[in-house]
């Protein structure tokens, strides 16, 4: 008998070589699917794919409140990513934490050699005692494993009774209130340091913006969002 962990989390077949997570089928599918093997051009605002080189997409030039923050996102939330990241948040398939760091990290080191610190987005309150754990802290120690350096610099409240009577496009439009920062060390002056927020799912981008706007108050100005998906 194999025990889970030889087997792939994705399809349930066999893995046979040692330290690898995945079948070589789902890791194809994995791959394949990043938005930076079929495109060139992304919106410089949300990282949306684009066909042709502009300077924004059509969503972000009529928000300017999206050019607040800079993200990207590693693929869409669709197909074999989608399936993982709902194994993952929702059937416990904790292990799928270690796939998610070692593809967010390797994205950051195809794009830049500066020294990253990342900051994982807190899951809300309820998801959190629902699971019992939060994946993106999670996500976030496997980095740390890979040698990364993490912050967990951000908070989050209890939803209010207010806000839970809200439908959830609302709350999408409004979470600010639902995150506060938390005690950071003091950053050197003059560092270059970049700050990556991590999240699972781009949505509106305003969780991200929320988060960035709080980083900044305690002196962190070099901040982009990096996330798993993009909705
Ligand atoms: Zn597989
Ligand atoms: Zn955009």
């Amino acid at each position: 008998m194999f025990d889970s962990l030889n087997r792939c989390p994705l399809c349930g077949s066999l893995v046979r070589t040692t330290g690898k997570l995945l079948c070589p089928d789902c890791w194809s599918g994995c791959t394949d699917a990043l938005l930076s093997h079929s495109y060139s051009h992304f919106c410089t605002d949300c990282g949306m794919p684009l066909e042709t080189a502009q300077s924004g997409c059509p969503r972000c030039r009529a928000d300017p409140a999206a050019a607040q923050l800079h993200s990207r996102s590693l693929f869409r939330y669709a197909g074999v990513i989608r399936e993982a990241l709902l194994m993952y948040k929702f059937h416990d398939v904790r292990e799928l934490s270690r796939l998610f760091a070692f593809l967010l990290d390797q994205f950051v080191s195809s794009f830049t050699d500066r020294s990253v610190i990342y900051i994982p987005v807190p899951c809300s309150h309820e998801s959190r005692t629902r699971r019992g754990w939060d994946q993106m802290a999670l996500i976030a120690q496997q980095l740390e494993r890979r040698g990364a350096e993490v912050e967990y610099g951000i908070g989050r409240t209890v939803r209010s009774a207010q806000q839970k009577h809200l439908g959830k496009t609302e709350r999408h439009l409004m979470p600010s209130g639902s995150f506060y920062r938390r005690a950071l060390p003091p950053t050197a002056s003059g560092s270059q340091q970049l700050y990556i927020l991590i999240d699972d799912v781009y949505t509106t981008g305003s969780t991200l913006r929320a988060c960035s706007a709080l980083l900044r108050e305690s002196g962190r100005t070099q901040i982009i969002g990096l996330t798993i998906t993009m909705d």
